[in-house]
């Protein structure tokens, strides 16, 4: 294949992969390139995410739970479930192999690993993209690249958090259920709290996690952790893998004052994350199908869309008062767990919310700091801790 081609896909992640995936699945003719500078794909990162009975996922899920809990620091936990819906596992190798399986099946898609892509450029009825691979021109380029430092460092909350997978010889985790937001607490450095994933009575993924007006460092967030497994009995377990991140939560949009006609944007960079939440895996799937279906119907590709009015401004004003109120984020999630139905608050956290939905999440929550966070300042930046 030389380098001549109808599209190429910047950023062979979770958005990149799923379009290329889907238009190896739907038999697309045009040829294909993807863009990625790793060398090789590893398990580097765990999806979770509410699925409803029946919804298909680009691959099985390697674990499903129907009850999840959030608790406080020291109090018993609050168990939700929601008759349809399951809590559902993905692990990110199981996806990335199954991807490059209908890739590789495909004789006109190419997968360029070790190319990282720079300057993406209009000539003429063409899309010229340098790469330290050498230049692709292309008729179309999907951009999949994560947001720039720039953009990443204005969103006024961030999610960061430091994970291990944990196995022992002998059964130590309940695995019938999810611990989604439990020991919830604040310190100074904002909102904590624990994620416990059992993939099995001996194996979990666990994971401290900070909502903060800050990245936080891996330093702490590993300080974090390991306090957490000291305090569970879980120092001494074997370590298959460490993941860990820092998510943007309410990423400005991405304003591009001269898009270049051609050139779609998609994948977190553009706003995939759901900002109350950090999820983003469904999200990304349901832009990929639709993005999917416009090139095999012959269209141009269609880049991540906006977020609705009313979710994307519910989203900012939860956000503003966590970051006004870290020491009662811990109060703000248990009315949401005891006292909105579990269909309808992952309805919402699924972005299938109807208006029944938003006013169950609203009258939930204390007023007071409510009505303060759609207009009271939010706490400055903070440097990295
Ligand atoms: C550790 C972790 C856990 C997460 N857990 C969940 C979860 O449980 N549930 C959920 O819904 N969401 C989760 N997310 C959020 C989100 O789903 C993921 O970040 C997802 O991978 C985003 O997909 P993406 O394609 O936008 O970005 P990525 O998957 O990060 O893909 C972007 C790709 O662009 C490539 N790239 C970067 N620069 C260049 C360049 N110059 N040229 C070419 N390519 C480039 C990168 O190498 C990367 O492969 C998690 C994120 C992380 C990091």
């Amino acid at each position: 294949m030389d380098d001549r081609v109808d599209l190429v896909v910047i950023g062979g992640g979770l958005a990149g992969l799923s379009l290329a995936a889907g238009l190896a699945r739907g038999g697309y003719e045009g040829r294909v390139v993807i863009l990625e500078p790793r060398q090789e794909y590893v398990d580097d990162r765990s999806w979770a995410f509410w699925t409803h009975t029946g919804h298909a996922l680009p691959v099985a899920a390697a674990r499903r739970w129907s009850c999840w809990q959030f608790s406080r620091q020291g109090d018993a936990p609050v168990s939700c479930r929601a008759e349809g819906w399951s809590y559902a596992y993905v692990r990110s190798l199981d996806f990335y192999r199954a991807a490059l399986r209908l890739i590789a099946s495909r004789p006109n898609f190419k997968l360029v690993l070790g190319a990282r892509a720079g300057e993406v450029d209009r000539n003429g009825d063409r899309i010229s993209v340098a790469t330290d691979a050498g230049v692709f021109s292309a008729r179309f380029v999907v951009d999949t690249r994560p947001a720039t430092m720039d953009r990443f460092s204005r969103s006024f909350m961030f999610q960061s958090f430091a994970g291990r997978e944990l196995a022992f010889d002998q059964p130590r985790f309940d695995d019938s259920r999810v611990e989604l937001m439990t020991d919830m607490r604040s310190d100074a450095l904002g909102f904590v709290f624990s994620y416990v994933l059992p993939l099995s009575p001996t194996h979990a993924l666990v994971e401290s996690t900070r909502f903060s007006t800050h990245a936080v460092g891996q330093t702490q967030l590993c300080a974090d952790l390991d306090q957490l497994l000291a305090a569970r009995g879980w120092s001494q377990a074997e370590v298959l893998r460490a993941e860990g991140a820092v998510l943007p939560m309410g990423l400005p949009a991405a304003h591009v004052s001269e898009p270049t006609p051609g050139v779609v944007h998609a994948g977190q960079g553009a706003g995939a994350l759901r900002a109350a939440s950090g999820f983003g895996f469904l999200r990304i799937q349901a832009w990929a199908d639709r993005c999917t279906r416009a090139l095999l119907q012959g269209n141009a590709p269609v880049g991540h869309p906006p977020e609705p009015k009313l979710r994307g401004w519910m989203d900012q004003v939860f956000l503003r008062a966590l970051a006004q109120h870290p020491e009662r984020s811990a109060e703000f999630f248990l009315r949401l767990a005891e006292s909105v139905p579990g269909e309808a608050f992952v309805r919402f956290m699924s972005d299938q919310g109807g208006w029944r939905d938003y006013a169950r999440i609203v009258t939930a929550l204390p007023p007071g700091p409510f009505l303060q966070a759609l207009r009271g300042p939010l706490p400055g930046p903070r440097p990295l801790a």
